[in-house]
């Protein structure tokens, strides 16, 4: 169906693609799998048009053909679903899905016998879109098979879908996957890039496997496993699975006592949580986002005003309830935010500066009397840089200039870096490789085994059962369950995430 020959192209200094193949077999679901920047969408985005390639071929049918523009590819039968989906959100689904499509000006389209085709498609694959409805209205899942639908209405046969689940539920995921498996079916051929092994196990019938700008592997999806992908993305072995002794917990550390938050708008926010976390043990919170993790955390970091807030927070023994957030960093509260963009780093400053945030009062580390140590400040960042891999390794460049993975590791550098008493952890690591993944997972075993008490929360259900010694349940700003993270099924907590458990949290 495609076939791309010795693509190569270059960004500046940087070779995005060094002479790629790939081989997509008609009616087939082809993953292309890597760590960021590994050159998977830039080479989907040459074969549909968007960008072109330096040197190199593509064949469609087994034909050489020019795509210059996404235009040529989708008389070629090529669609493509962005990571960022381009609607416009006034308008009607059937609006949108014409919108460019159809030749002539917008009077003299017939949307009646449009809104009847986009209907019968939706049907056909069992999408479940209503043509009349606002995209205003619609989910970000039903958003993305409007984008399906966009690319159905013209008549794809070959839709490449570049990082189609970062966006969606656990739940989202698996509707999805029966649609692609549907299109399948029906003859369509799909090209997914991701970076989520399980997915890709789960979906694709071949995988080509990229890192640095090549590819550097070809395998059909029954042949291989997590193991084998993950040594091929990454150059080495990964672990994928945390290994943890026990947890040994000593004294509590965090009692939260009918915390409640509440937000704008009313209906969300946060309503009475009561819980522990003791020295030496990480207890998870799962739920699907939006359910009150933000302001769970928040509100412990200190970042909630009082007046938004109900209920006692207890650390060590003392009462903190009303104490700010400066006052609980020195304490040995640290936090790693879910938005490391708003609430993690200033993104202008350099590394240096970075590697002190929040700290720059403290002595003796980084004050020396009424200065700042700027030579301290400087060897400490090229210590975190040196212990979490950060990458490029230069404590002078602007936060900026690395990707999100390294601002992670950055931002967790720092924060592990104090010896918190208490550690409020989200996303860990959202955005992240995979061979950093590992690494952090490491490292916050490390610190629960020197007694840290860590709260975790992510949206990721693999993520906090694996590293959780107890796992809390988290649905419309209440915990409504606790279990055993050892022991529960999948199914068993993703069914209390989202609403179908019984409510036993107090
Ligand atoms: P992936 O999709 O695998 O994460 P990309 O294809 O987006 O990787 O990027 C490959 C490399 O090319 C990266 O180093 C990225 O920074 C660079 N790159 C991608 N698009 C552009 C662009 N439009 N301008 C400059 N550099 C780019
Ligand atoms: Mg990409």
């Amino acid at each position: 169906m495609l076939e791309l020959r010795a693509i190569t192209k270059r960004f500046g200094e940087v070779l995005a693609n060094d002479h790629i193949d790939i081989k997509v077999e008609p009616g087939t679901i082809h993953a292309i799998v890597g760590e960021n920047g590994a050159g998977k969408s830039t080479a989907m985005r040459i074969a549909y048009g968007f960008y072109t390639a330096d040197s190199g071929e593509i064949l469609v049918d087994g034909e050489p053909r020019q795509i210059q523009t996404p235009h040529d590819a989708i008389r070629l039968g090529i669609g493509m679903v962005h990571q960022h989906f381009m609607l416009v959100d006034t308008m009607t689904v059937a609006e949108n899905i014409v919108l460019g499509a159809e030749p002539g000006s917008a009077a003299a389209i017939d949307l009646a016998k449009a809104s009847e085709e986009i209907r019968a498609l939706s049907n056909e694959f069992r999408l479940s879109v209503d043509p009349h409805a606002l995209v205003h209205d619609l989910s970000v899942g039903q958003q993305q098979r409007v984008e399906l639908l966009k690319a159905l209405y013209r008549h794809a046969r070959l839709l490449i879908l570049d990082e189609p689940t970062a966006v969606l539920t656990p739940q989202e995921v698996e509707e999805f996957f029966a649609i692609l498996r549907r299109m399948r079916e029906q003859g369509k051929t799909v090209i997914i890039i991701t970076h989520k092994l399980s997915e890709v196990l789960a979906i694709s019938d071949d995988v080509t496997v990229m890192r640095d700008g090549r590819v550097v592997g070809r395998v059909k999806t029954a042949e291989t496993g997590a193991a084998e992908l993950a040594r091929m993305m990454v150059g080495r072995d990964v672990l994928l699975r945390v290994e943890k002794p026990d947890a040994k917990p000593g004294e509590t550390v965090l009692s939260v006592q009918r915390l409640s938050v509440s937000v704008a708008g009313g209906e969300r926010g946060l309503r009475d949580v009561s819980f522990e976390v003791r020295a030496g043990e990480i207890v998870g919170v799962a739920g699907v986002e939006g359910n009150g993790q933000t302001e769970l955390i928040e509100a412990l970091a200190g970042l909630v005003p009082p007046a938004r807030a109900g209920g006692e927070v207890l650390f060590r023994g003392r009462d903190i309830t009303k104490a700010n957030a400066r006052d609980r960093y020195e304490m040995g509260i640290a936090h790693v935010p879910e938005d490391r963009h708003r609430r993690g780093l200033l993104l202008d400053f350099d590394l240096s500066e970075n590697s002190i945030l929040g700290l720059h009062y403290r002595k003796p580390a980084v004050s020396a009397g009424p200065l700042l140590d700027l030579r301290g400040i400087r060897a400490r960042a090229q210590e975190i840089i040196r212990d979490f891999d950060v990458r490029p390794a230069n404590p002078d460049l602007p936060a900026r200039a690395l990707s999100g993975g390294n601002q992670q590791k950055l931002i967790i550098g720092r924060e592990f870096g104090l010896n918190p008493k208490l550690l409020l952890i989200s996303q860990p690591t959202r955005g992240v490789d995979i061979g950093a993944i590992e690494f952090i997972h490491r490292k916050l075993v490390e610190l629960r085994d020197e007694g840290c008490a860590i709260l975790l929360v992510s949206a990721e259900l693999e993520e906090v059962t694996s590293l959780a010694d107890r796992l809390l349940v988290i649905y419309h700003g209440r915990i409504v369950g606790e279990v055993d993270p050892k022991r529960a099924t999948q199914e068993e907590i993703g069914l209390l995430m989202t609403g179908g458990g019984k409510a036993n949290a107090e």
